[in-house]
């Protein structure tokens, strides 16, 4: 059983797919080559598989992201085709890529810059995956001086009254999780979920949704308390539930600070991390690269197991239906601000005051 809702979005979405041609290239496809970040991957319009996707699980409307190797410009593009089954965040990935090439030097004012532009455009309705960062930086970065040009990026979001939002947790098995959370590079934002109290106290204004919720895989929960914690003391805190099992969910709904209207349903559907089956304990299943299996070829299916985590929640817990359709969409709604999207009024819970 899969849950089902009155207008379902998810939050978290990959349109565009890599095409590393390995074999062209003579490289045998591992984790460590995913790890370095292929510099020059080519991606493509992943939306046929998408749309398919989406029409078999009732998915009503989806949040694209840039990751890797992904561009803003294709997922403009992607939203421009179908306005009514996708909106789009955006990363600043040109200037991103720019300064990978090594064309220009990364500043905090161009990459505002950049994001001022994209925005201007009325294409994306968000900053994310992720508040831009210098990947070419080699150097540690003190969070006092990542936490001075994150609030350069987060006045552009405060400029459009857009939401930003950023990983919290790291996979196991990808052996890019080092780099995600900047281990003995840098203070990361993404590693550690309890700097985002100082983003949260100073911009009250703007939303912020930490992605994954703390489980952007594998089976621990180290990071998940610490992204509670954050989540409870903030209004404009929100937990995207991407690769919660259902059990996961216990935790923030019972919080009084958290609860469902602080939940916003979201997968990771477009990115290569398939689940693993370990029957008999506690998670049955888990997302995480299997570093044994080798890179998945086919189109991880995200929908399916995300949504099946969900009503497994909503069965344990007895979860009202409207305040399962909140998760499902209505918040991801009053956050993004996608009120045009759904097409009749009054489908999401409010009680008159
Ligand atoms: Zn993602």
């Amino acid at each position: 059983m899969i849950a089902r809702g009155r207008f379902v979005v998810d939050t978290h979405i990959h349109a565009q797919r890599h095409a590393f041609k390995f074999k062209e290239r003579g490289i045998k496809p591992n984790f460590a080559t995913l790890a370095e970040g292929m510099p020059e991957v080519e991606v493509y319009d992943n939306t046929p598989r998408l749309l398919y996707d989406m029409e078999r699980y009732h998915v009503d409307l989806c949040v694209i992201q840039p990751a890797f190797g992904m561009t803003d410009e294709l997922n403009g593009e992607i939203v421009k085709a179908r306005p009514d089954k996708f909106v789009a965040l955006c990363e600043g990935t040109d200037y991103q890529q720019r300064v990978r090439k090594g064309e220009i030097k990364w500043t905090t004012e161009g990459i505002c810059e950049e994001l001022d532009r994209l925005l201007a455009t009325g294409l994306y309705v968000g900053i994310g995956e992720g508040l831009p960062r210098d990947r070419t930086r080699r150097k540690p970065h003190a969070w006092e001086e990542r936490f001075d040009e994150i609030c350069e990026i987060m006045k552009i979001a405060r400029k459009y009254k857009v939401p930003v939002g950023y990983h919290t947790g790291a996979l196991s098995g990808y052996g890019g999780a080092r780099r995600e959370l900047g281990l003995g590079l840098d203070s990361n934002e993404w590693g550690n979920p309890l700097l985002a109290h100082d983003i949260a106290t100073e911009f009250p204004d703007v939303p912020i949704i930490m992605q994954h919720g703390g489980m952007q895989g594998w089976w621990s929960e180290k990071f998940m308390d610490d992204t509670f914690q954050v989540a409870a003391a903030h209004a404009n805190v929100y937990l995207e539930t991407g690769l919660y099992w259902g059990e996961l969910y216990e935790k923030p709904l019972r919080d009084p600070n958290i609860g469902v209207e602080k939940l916003v349903f979201g997968t990771d559907w477009g990115a290569s991390i398939p689940q693993q089956w370990v029957p008999g304990v506690r998670p049955g299943s888990y997302a995480d690269q299997g570093r044994g299996q080798g890179l998945p070829a086919h189109q991880v299916d995200y929908f399916g197991w995300c949504l099946r985590q969900l009503a497994r929640a909503a069965n344990l817990y007895d979860l009202p239906q409207d305040d399962l359709n909140l998760i499902l969409g209505g918040n991801a709604v009053r956050v993004f601000r996608l009120e045009d999207k759904v097409p009749l009024k009054r489908l999401f819970k409010q009680y008159m005051k």
